[in-house]
This record gives C-alpha cells, sequence and structure tokens, in this order.
C-alpha cells in the first residue's frame, strides 16, 4: 500500500476514557466525566420532544442542505441563510476548511497548545504546518502575523483556547484582522463562545460582513448538550461557503442532528442558566486553587486548567482510581497540568474533596523524604 507518508506519523485522537471501562477497570459504581467539557446539566428537554417526533424519519435521508435548521439558526443569528455551512461537528468543518485550502504548497499558521485538530487535519493535507507558542496561555497574535508568508492559506484562532480557556481580546482581535492579508482564511473557533462573560469580547458573527476573509466555527456539543449527536456551523461571507461547499459530504449532518439543534435553539433560557451554573461552578474551582496555591489561567469556558507542578498524569491516575475522569495536561502540552471539565456544584465539590485529600498525601510525602 502506498499510504501518504504524512499519515504515519499520526496516531488516532485520543478522546479521554469512556465511563464504561473506567467503572470496569477500578470496580466502581459511580464515575463522573469530566474530561470532554460536555455540559454537565444534559440539553434542553425541547430537544427530547423533538428526537421522538422525529423517529419514523429513520429510513429516509437527511435533508442535505438542512434547511429547517438553517433558516431557524440564520434567523436566530441575524445573518443570511447563505452564510452558514453545517458540519457533522465543527471537527468536521475543521477538515472540510483543511481539504479545501491546505495541500503541501501551502502553509498554515497556528497557535500551540490550542485544539489539536486543527494541526492534525494540515497534516493529512500535507501542509506546512508553523505552530506559534502562546505567551501566558494567550495567542501571541504579532508572533502568528510574522510567522505567515506569500503561501499561508488558513491561520486558526481558538478563542476561547482549548485547553487554556483563555480568550482574544477585542481590539487585539481587530488589529489582527486589519492585518492579515485578504487571501488568507482566518479560522475562529468559538465552541466555547455561549459560556463567555469578558466585557471585551468581540461579536465574531458581525465581524463576518466587515472581514470577507473570516470564518467563525461554533458548535452544538458544548453547552448545548448535544456531542453525541455531531453538529457544527461555520458563519462567513457566502462566497467562502460557496466555495467550501464542494468539499463537504452530502449528508454530513443526520435528521436527528439537525431536529436536535433546531430546537435547542428554540431554548435560550436553557443556555442562559447553564452559563450561569458554570460561572458559579468556576468559581469552586478558583476558591480551591486560591487556597492551596495552584497556578490556573482564569477560563472563559467550561473548562479549567489548573498547573499542580507535579506529573499530570499522576493526579489524573489519582483522580481516574476514585472515580472522576479528568484531561491529563501531558496529552495536551501542559505536562504539570490537568484540565478539568467545570461540573455540577456536587460533582465539583466531590473532585475537589478528592484532589485536596490528593494535595495532603502529597505535603506528607515530601516531609516523609526529607
Ligand atoms: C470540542 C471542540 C470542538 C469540536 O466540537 P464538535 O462540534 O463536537 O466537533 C472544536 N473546537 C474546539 C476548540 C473544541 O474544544
Amino acid at each position: 500500500m502506498r499510504w501518504k507518508e504524512q499519515l504515519l506519523t499520526l496516531t488516532p485522537y485520543q478522546p479521554g476514557k469512556s465511563i464504561e471501562s473506567v467503572k470496569k477497570q477500578f470496580q466502581l459504581e459511580q464515575i463522573i466525566k469530566l474530561a470532554s467539557n460536555e455540559n454537565p446539566f444534559g440539553c434542553s428537554n425541547m430537544v427530547l420532544s423533538a428526537l421522538q417526533s422525529n423517529l419514523l424519519n429513520m429510513p429516509i435521508y437527511p435533508d442535505g442542505y438542512a434547511s429547517s435548521m438553517r433558516d431557524e439558526l440564520a434567523a436566530f443569528l441575524q445573518v443570511e441563510p447563505e452564510k452558514l455551512i453545517f458540519g457533522n461537528g465543527s471537527d468536521n468543518l475543521i477538515q472540510i476548511i483543511s481539504r479545501a485550502l491546505l495541500h503541501p504548497g501551502a502553509s498554515t499558521v497556528m497557535a500551540t497548545p490550542t485544539f489539536s485538530q486543527y494541526r492534525h487535519n494540515a497534516v493529512i493535507e500535507g501542509a506546512v504546518i508553523k505552530e506559534v507558542p502562546l505567551l501566558n496561555g494567550e495567542h501571541d497574535l504579532h508572533g502568528m502575523l510574522d510567522a505567515m508568508d506569500e503561501k499561508t492559506n488558513v491561520v486558526w484562532l481558538c478563542s476561547p483556547n482549548n485547553p487554556t480557556g483563555t480568550y482574544i481580546p477585542e481590539t487585539a482581535l481587530l488589529a489582527f484582522l486589519e492585518k492579515v492579508p485578504s487571501s488568507c482564511l482566518v479560522v475562529l473557533d468559538e465552541a466555547y463562545y455561549e459560556y463567555v462573560v469578558a466585557d471585551d469580547y468581540y461579536d465574531a458573527i458581525s465581524l463576518t460582513s466587515k472581514y470577507p476573509n473570516l470564518i467563525v466555527l461554533r458548535t452544538f456539543s458544548k453547552i448545548y448538550g448535544l456531542a453525541s449527536l455531531r453538529v457544527g456551523y461555520g458563519v462567513a461571507n457566502p462566497a467562502i461557503i460557496k466555495a467550501l461547499e464542494p468539499g463537504r459530504e452530502p449528508f454530513n449532518v443526520n435528521s436527528f442532528g439537525q431536529a436536535a439543534a433546531l430546537a435547542a435553539i428554540e431554548d435560550q433560557e436553557f443556555v442562559e442558566e447553564c452559563k450561569k451554573k458554570n460561572r458559579t461552578g468556576l468559581q469552586q474551582y478558583y476558591d480551591f486553587c486560591h487556597q492551596h496555591g495552584l497556578e490556573y489561567f482564569p477560563s472563559q469556558t467550561n473548562f479549567i486548567l489548573i498547573d499542580f507542578k507535579i506529573d499530570g498524569d499522576t493526579v489524573f491516575q489519582y483522580l481516574l482510581e476514585r472515580g472522576y475522569i479528568v484531561r491529563s495536561g501531558k496529552a495536551l502540552g501542559f505536562p504539570t497540568s490537568v484540565r478539568i471539565t467545570v461540573g455540577t456544584t456536587e460533582q465539583n465539590e466531590g473532585l475537589l474533596r478528592i484532589l485536596d485529600e490528593f494535595l495532603v498525601n502529597q505535603r506528607e510525602e515530601q516531609l516523609f523524604k526529607k
């Protein structure tokens, strides 16, 4: 077989551990998964009835243009329906964009550490990859501009950034957009947009009218609680959407995903409620970090990256054996940190109790060594 050489350098995406596998391995009754930034409050009740009434459509192909969901979302965002493209999760949109613009003759610029799929897809397309280290957990936009060359077709911005939870302030983003050549597509991944509370955050959707080379990616997987149904969307100038569309599989978003997303948009009360509860939950982690002198990045998302100054896998393993699945920072570019999804008040309390115990043990061990 003559595989693309670059494919052989990649490993498949390593997802957070599954609840079932951990239950079995450690003989635990209850497992709390706070590893993949899913919504601990589930999804809107309106989604459930939308799914039920869709059950009989099972044998029928989905609407390839996603007309109903498209119209609903266009009205909600106050954009023309032609400014939207849908993906089987926003992961799928990252793939479509890469397929359309990246190749061995092109380069692409991204931060590091950031969401792994930008790099992964760029490797598959054989593009030259330029990774610009974060500065104190934030995008180095000047560094990213410097890294661009005449072959740069795509620049990836993740704001708020996964795994740090930090965001790009409005003035910094605007200055960046002014300087990026119009031949380069700026991808602004806003998977955590609905969680943002910062005052100096921008309105990305309205920026797509001013900057015809900007595409904004959002998803129903995070605050909307529909990760299993795989629905993401992109918003951009109609010319960008038109160019990307042929690279999209015809039926990439299934009927259940479409019906669920449509219903979910209608329940903004649920979204607001989750956003509020998330801030309360984040505060539990902030308080804990202050109490124990732990460093973390202030987060605009539903996760927090905490630096324990020891091997992140050790913390991860300790929590895992006691029924809490989180992500070790090791695979995320922060080897001494752990990324924790903000759960319900009770889930956070439970996890923090175990972390507290872990830190006490650590301290005792160190005293013993002396
Ligand atoms: C979770 C996540 C995604 C993927 O979302 P899907 O719509 O489920 O594919 C994309 N970008 C970032 C930054 C994420 O954290």
